[in-house]
């Protein structure tokens, strides 16, 4: 069922309220509290632009940051994401030190017209997490409708994500959500075909129900990254001191054998002694792996051969590095892929990438705005790949019509 956004609210329902609006500041910071990347404040300045634009009076927004443990920690404190907000926007930024509450509540009906409210990081507040019904209640008093912007944290059913939704009305997703939605959803109800998926990072066992979830839709799946040793290893392949989930070696060989041929593995291995031999690092055939050695990235073969995959396709999705992307030379798989994606863009494909670590390869390759979407949500966006409901969509309005 699509979900109302701040594009459905009336004039009545936004002109002059306060609005609660979850964000995902969740970003990382150095030690001296300074924000090293702020990609996830910046995607939600449309949607604060927009409900001023619509006449809103104040915004309160919402955040967690980090996982302070059991209580207040100044370490983890949104302050200085405050500091941070206030140079990207014209607006006021005011940062509230505590999050629900007397003094938040004074708070959201004293501030001037124009305000942004950046209210304490929520997870200070033990009942977050556990979707406390109380606390719930307590935020829902910060507005007078809410917005959830956090597509990063729809995939947890906590206070601020999903409780509040059923104490506040409207409720609705925030632009940022909107677009998440969209292009996640409209890849996998009607891709544009040939459909490919990429899938490669580090662990098998998180991402079966994304394989499991995908294999159908799909035209092709290509796998890289540790992922496909474990494969190889479900072949009869010697995987040497390769990263393999051993206990995931017969699944392997029911999808190998369920894909048939739309599983494609890598035919080469970049592999080394060790992460720390890089200047060792040396190609060779996925059936010659040294029993000493480990796969560290896809060799240069199937580099060539997931391009032309790539560059074929009118929908492209990938999820997770193709080898240890954070050691060179052990990114140059990553970085082709990257690299054939963003060929594929400009030829007219639809290219999403989705998972935290593949979003800040792309970053790092300076590559993301060639995609036409990259996910700001890392957990969440696999298990919206997997088919599963994200509660903290789930609890916002339907759309009505
Ligand atoms: P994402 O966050 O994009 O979903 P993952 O978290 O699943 O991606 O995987 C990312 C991690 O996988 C990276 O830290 C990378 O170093 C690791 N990785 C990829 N290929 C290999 C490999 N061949 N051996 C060991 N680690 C790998
Ligand atoms: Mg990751």
């Amino acid at each position: 069922m699509p979900k109302r956004t701040i594009n459905d609210l009336t004039d009545e329902e936004v002109r002059g309220k306060r609005v609660l609006v979850r964000v995902d500041f969740n970003v990382p910071m150095d030690d001296r509290g300074a924000v090293t990347d702020d990609t996830r404040i910046r995607a939600a300045l449309p949607t604060l632009d927009a409900l001023f634009a619509r006449g809103a009076r104040v915004l309160v927004l919402l955040s967690h940051l980090g996982r302070p443990k059991g209580g207040p920690d100044p370490r983890y404190s949104l302050a200085p994401v405050g500091r941070h907000l206030a140079t990207l926007t014209t607006r006021p930024v005011r940062f509230v030190t505590s999050t629900v509450g007397r003094d938040a509540v004074q708070a959201t009906t004293s501030a001037a017209p124009g305000t942004i409210l950046l209210m304490e990081n929520t997870r200070f507040l033990t009942g977050e997490e556990k979707n406390d019904d109380a606390l719930a209640r307590q935020m829902a008093e910060l507005g007078d409708l809410y917005v959830n912007d956090a597509f990063g944290s729809a995939h947890r059913a906590h206070a601020s994500t999903e409780g509040v939704a059923h104490h506040l009305h409207p409720a609705v997703a925030g632009l940022l959500m909107d677009t998440e939605l969209r292009f996640l959803g409209d890849a996998l109800a009607d891709p544009r075909r040939p459909f490919v998926a990429i899938l490669g990072g580090a662990k098998i066992s998180g991402k079966i129900d994304v394989i499991d979830a995908l294999l159908p839709k799909v035209d092709a799946l290509l796998v890289g990254g540790a992922m496909a040793c474990t494969f190889f290893q479900a072949m009869g392949l010697e995987t040497g001191k390769s990263l393999v989930e051993p206990d995931r070696v017969d699944m392997a060989k029911e999808l190998v054998s369920r894909a048939k041929d739309k599983l494609v593995l890598p035919n080469d291995a970049v592999v080394a002694p060790s992460l720390d031999a890089g200047a060792r690092a040396h190609d060779v055939a996925r059936a010659a792996i040294p029993a000493g050695e480990a796969m560290f990235d896809i060799g240069p073969g199937t580099c060539e051969v997931f391009d032309r995959r790539i560059i074929a396709a009118r929908t492209v999705l990938w999820n997770g590095p193709m080898g240890v992307f954070e050691k060179p030379p052990f990114d140059r798989g990553t970085r082709a892929i990257a690299e054939a994606m963003a060929r594929a863009t400009a030829a007219g494909a639809t290219t999403i990438v989705g998972g935290g670590d593949s979003a800040a390869a792309v970053d790092a390759l300076h590559l993301a705005s060639r995609m036409t979407h990259v996910s700001t949500g890392g957990g969440a966006s696999l298990e919206f790949l997997e088919g599963k409901v994200l509660p903290g969509v789930a609890a916002l309005d339907d759309r009505r019509n």
